[in-house]
């Protein structure tokens, strides 16, 4: 909501484009069928979009409004949603405009009970966090995608009906020219929370809806204050209650306040009530100065889930397949994960460079992903928003014994999201392997980051599989002929020879001083990782084991073992 006199759209920072409805060629009568059409252009249909425009795959992005979506919404984007947007040619926007940070602090009753460090180190090329409002990521994705040249838009474009057949996909679609079939090989459903794709094939969301509801409100001042989290537990400004601060570019700060049991959501929203309100804690949070109130809304957490994100031709990514509760930031970022995970997929399958079985990988590693952050973020949810009389006495004892005792502050950690690791993947066959190693990823774990020279070990990863081999000078028979297989397999691939060289296109030699990267993956000569296109560890040999190491990249190619 925004305050009497504006406009839903009229924002204090930020201005809207309008995108015309052009008239589709459909409406007369072309019967083209799309090999990918992606229903919603929030951002995570243009992540996806983007992700195959990559792998030189065209897409169709459809959507029912004229412009991005409106309000303020996701806030903060972790460090590996920002390895994604640079995978995918977005980040130099995002780096430009967005605050990164690394710290927060928590306090009870106005004093200082925990101190938050995210893990950040020299090695690693993006902070932990960076806080950004939702219209410049779906901007900056926008700007991306056009320039791509691989990504169309229909806006004002409204997906109404959807049939799922073995060979394809029809939408039937209203714009204002009239309405019209459009068929797609495959389509990704990004039509968020209460997506109407989902409604179409007749699925529905399972999991738990929470009773805690939270006020957000955006406002517009000038603020001397670190970009940190702030959360105050039972301040004078929200008494028995919670209260959570960013901030985010162009002097905008976002306040989160929790509701006490029995305020009525109603009189909660009305803009006396949230001038009032954010007035006091704006207060408590040291601003004395004037402010202007940017938008307003109302939520509640739900920790909500598809049974199954694939439905033959129909994928869903994002929120269509998952609402998480907001704290701990993880709508988006998990978003982000689902949008590059079937990107790189279903580019390899519809370019013929792996089997469709691929595609059945999806659903269990991104839904297992969304389990785990439905874990941590059930504990978060419970302690920001004490479900029970019996989770709120939990709360105020351990909020009161933070005050003096070390043991109990870690309890008032936020959990911020940390990417998931896919141990249980079909893509992992060979987890076992890791019982060899005292140190590196585990199958299945994201890229550990180490820099080297001026430059990051992910800067050398290439869009397909790569092959990380430590080698002490001479390279033997066996591990060249490995490459030579896994190139015949993969043309994308990448070997990176660490400490060694090797004559093969494919090769490039990664110098190691200090051995810093051979400690980062505990690795001795004749260890190989390998390592998939979105950054995830495939498998890892402390001495490759060359039918082990092929099998690996058949099952990540998605073709028979
Ligand atoms: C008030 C609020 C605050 C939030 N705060 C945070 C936060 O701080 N941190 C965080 O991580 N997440 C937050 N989120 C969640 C985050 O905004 C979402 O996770 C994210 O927007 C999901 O993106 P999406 O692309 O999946 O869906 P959306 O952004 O919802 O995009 C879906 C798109 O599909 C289009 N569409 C819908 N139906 C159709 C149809 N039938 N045909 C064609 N197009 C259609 C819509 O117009 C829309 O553009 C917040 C959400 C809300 C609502």
């Amino acid at each position: 909501m925004r305050p009497e006199g504006r406009g839903p759209l009229d924002s204090l920072y930020f201005t809207y484009p309008h995108f015309a409805a052009a008239r589709a060629p459909e409406l007369d009568g072309d019967a083209t069928q799309h090999p990918v059409v992606i229903v919603g252009a929030g951002p995570i249909g243009m992540t996806a979009a983007l992700t195959l425009a990559r792998y030189g795959v065209r897409s169709l992005v459809l959507d029912a409004k004229p412009t991005f979506n409106d309000g303020s919404r996701a806030t903060c984007i972790a460090r590996s949603s920002f390895h994604i947007l640079e995978r995918v040619g977005a980040v130099d926007a995002f780096l430009a405009k967005a605050l990164g940070w690394t710290t927060g602090r928590s306090s009870y009753r106005g004093r200082e009970i925990y101190r938050l460090t995210m893990p950040d180190s020299e090695d690693e090329k993006f902070r932990p966090m960076y806080n950004l409002q939702q219209q410049y990521t779906e901007q900056f994705l926008h700007d991306a995608c056009m320039a791509s040249g691989h990504v169309a838009f229909r806006w004002q474009s409204e997906v109404t009906a959807t049939g799922n057949r073995a060979d394809g996909v029809t939408l039937t679609v209203e714009s204002p020219h009239g309405s019209y079939p459009l068929r797609a090989a495959f389509v990704l459903a990004a039509d968020g929370a209460r997506s109407a794709l989902r409604g179409q094939l007749g699925l529905r969301l399972k999991g738990d809806n929470y009773e805690g509801r939270y006020v957000i409100a955006d406002v517009k001042m000038a603020f001397d204050h670190p970009t940190e989290r702030r959360a105050l537990f039972d301040p004078a400004s929200n008494p028995g209650g919670t209260v959570l601060m960013h901030r985010q570019p162009d002097d905008i700060w976002r306040v989160d306040y929790q509701l006490r049991p029995g305020e009525s959501p109603e009189e909660a929203v009305r803009e006396a009530t949230i001038r009032a309100r954010v007035g006091a804690i704006l207060v408590d949070l040291g601003h004395r100065g004037p402010w202007e109130l940017e938008w307003w809304s109302i939520y509640t957490a739900n920790t909500l889930a598809l049974d199954d994100y694939r439905q033959g031709r129909v994928i869903f990514i994002g929120d269509s397949a998952h609402i998480v509760p907001i704290f701990g930031v993880r709508g988006l970022n998990n978003g982000l994960a689902d949008a590059h995970n079937i990107g790189w997929k279903l580019a390899y399958v519809l370019r013929g460079e792996a089997g469709e079985a691929l595609l059945d990988s999806y659903s269990p590693e991104r839904r297992g992903a969304t389990l785990d952050v439905f874990a941590n973020a059930t504990k978060s949810t419970r302690f920001m928003t004490p479900p029970t009389r019996g989770h709120r006495l939990v709360r105020e004892a351990v909020l009161s014994l933070a005050l003096t005792e070390d043991f109990a502050r870690g309890f008032a950690n936020p959990r911020q999201m940390q990417p998931y690791t896919y141990a249980q993947s079909p893509l992992t066959p060979f987890a076992a392997r890791d019982a060899e190693f005292s140190a590196g990823p585990v199958s299945g774990a994201a890229l550990a980051n180490v820099r080297l020279g001026d430059g990051f070990l992910s800067d050398h990863i290439g869009d397909g599989f790569s092959a990380l081999i430590f080698v002490d000078g001479a390279i033997s028979d066996d591990v060249a002929a490995l490459v030579a297989a896994m190139a015949e397999r993969e043309p994308r691939l990448r070997a990176l020879v660490v400490g060694g060289t090797l004559e093969h296109p494919c090769a490039r030699s990664l110098a190691d001083p200090g051995d810093r990267l051979a400690k980062a993956y505990g690795a001795a000569p004749g260890t190989l990782y390998v390592i998939r296109p979105d950054l995830h560890v495939a498998g890892r040999w402390r001495r490759a084991v060359p039918a082990e190491v092929l099998a690996t990249l058949d099952a990540g190619l998605g073709r028979p073992q």
